[in-house]
């Protein structure tokens, strides 16, 4: 708890709560304004002084992000991949990070390009094997390991407290991608990280009508400060009126997060029995191999997230997308509507998603349908 002992799905409900102090209104304003009055003798003393730098039309998500992971500070960005690439670019050229080997695969693309032709030491590693892990760290060297927990698509969960601890112990800081946990199942930084990491485009916001990504720190430090400048220098900001809809998406997090969760557990588990269907990858199925430490990890699901793969391959599980009706063809995750997409064919050839594999976005439409628009695509294809 925090903020005067008030629960978290009080704090995002409110989104902090505070009152417009101009107006009274209990929705806060959207302040268009690229920038702000200069004094007399050349200060700020409003605080304010150009909206690449800052907007106070942030302040409700990111305030309300920072209380939910308890965290010191948020920055909001104009993309997933801006938070998450800023975190690298906060590095020197020359320094060792640790990656995982299942992870959002166009940053997985970006840091085997670009942050290598940039300088980074990039190594790839399985990381829920903790001695392989251990084993990539390279005392001093290492600067940041990054995790993605579950992990997009094959959702394999990562142990973050063992981690946080190899991590540390080699002077490395952790940085962990929450997206598909979000801070109503998992708060990383309380499990030792250093950094938590959201594409907000998808459970933050909800809705599927912004692309907005976030970075919080434990604590502010000199690399928060570096990261801070190369958000401020490059300009990878969000708009205010995203900055809106974000405190606004925010607010219903945790009753979309609990009810797709529970969603998405009853059609793992219904999906498991289907004759055409090979496997199902969820955190919360007991057999899955992560299950333990995702009991342990996660408070109150496992997520709205999951796959399947289809008996008959690749073109079993397109002609299964294809058949669908309720389910939306789509990419992305995380909205109030169901999404469901044939992976390895976005992820390309270097992928370690297998062919006959669909990820699943599960929303708030009731599970039974779900269920039978899905189970009759899979009879028919
Ligand atoms: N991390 C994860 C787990 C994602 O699923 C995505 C997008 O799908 C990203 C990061 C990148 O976020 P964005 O698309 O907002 O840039």
């Amino acid at each position: 708890m925090s903020d005067g002992g008030l629960r978290p799905e009080t704090l995002a409900a409110h989104a902090l709560g505070r009152v417009d102090g101009a107006t009274g209104a209990i929705i806060p304003p959207i302040h268009p304004s690229s920038t702000f009055e200069r004094d007399a003798d050349l200060g700020y003393s409003r605080g304010r002084c150009y909206s690449r730098a800052d907007n106070p039309t942030y302040d409700a998500a990111a305030d309300t992000v920072t209380a939910l992971e308890s965290g010191s500070g948020t920055l909001l960005f104009a993309s997933g991949m801006a938070a998450a690439t800023a975190a690298f670019l906060a590095l020197e050229p020359g320094d060792h990070v640790v990656v995982p080997r299942v992870m959002y695969w166009a940053l997985r693309a970006w840091l085997l390009g670009f942050a290598t032709r940039w300088g980074l030491a990039v190594e790839v590693v399985d990381t829920t094997d903790l001695d392989a892990v251990r084993a990539a760290l390279k005392p001093g060297r290492t600067r940041l390991v990054w995790l993605e927990s579950p992990a997009n698509p094959l959702w394999s969960v990562s142990d973050i407290a063992a981690i946080a601890e190899l991590a540390h112990g080699a002077g490395a800081r952790l940085t962990v991608d929450s997206t598909i946990a979000t801070p109503v199942l998992t708060r990383p930084l309380s499990l030792g990280a250093d950094l938590v990491m959201h594409s907000a485009t998808k459970y933050l916001n909800g809705h599927s009508d912004v692309v907005a990504g976030t970075l919080t720190a434990a604590r502010e430090d000199e690399y928060w400060t570096r990261v801070k400048a190369v958000q401020t220098q490059n300009g990878g900001i969000l708009g205010p009126f995203e900055a809106w809809l974000l405190q606004r998406g925010l607010r219903t997090l945790f009753a979309r997060v609990r009810w797709q969760s529970d969603s998405a557990l009853a059609l793992a588990e219904k999906l498991s029995a289907h004759p055409k269907v090979v496997e199902v990858l969820y955190p919360g199925l007991p057999g899955f191999p992560g299950h333990d430490l995702a009991k342990r990890q996660m408070r109150g699901g496992f997520g709205g997230m999951l796959s399947i793969r289809v008996a008959g391959g690749e073109a079993a599980a397109i002609a299964t997308a294809a058949r669908v009706t309720v389910w939306k063809r789509a990419t992305s995750l995380g909205g109030v509507e169901s999404l469901i997409e044939h992976r390895a064919s976005i992820e390309g050839p270097t992928s370690p998603v297998p062919p006959d594999l669909l990820r699943l976005s599960v929303g708030l439409e009731a599970a039974a349908d779900l269920h039978a628009d899905l189970a009759q695509a899979l009879e028919d294809a």
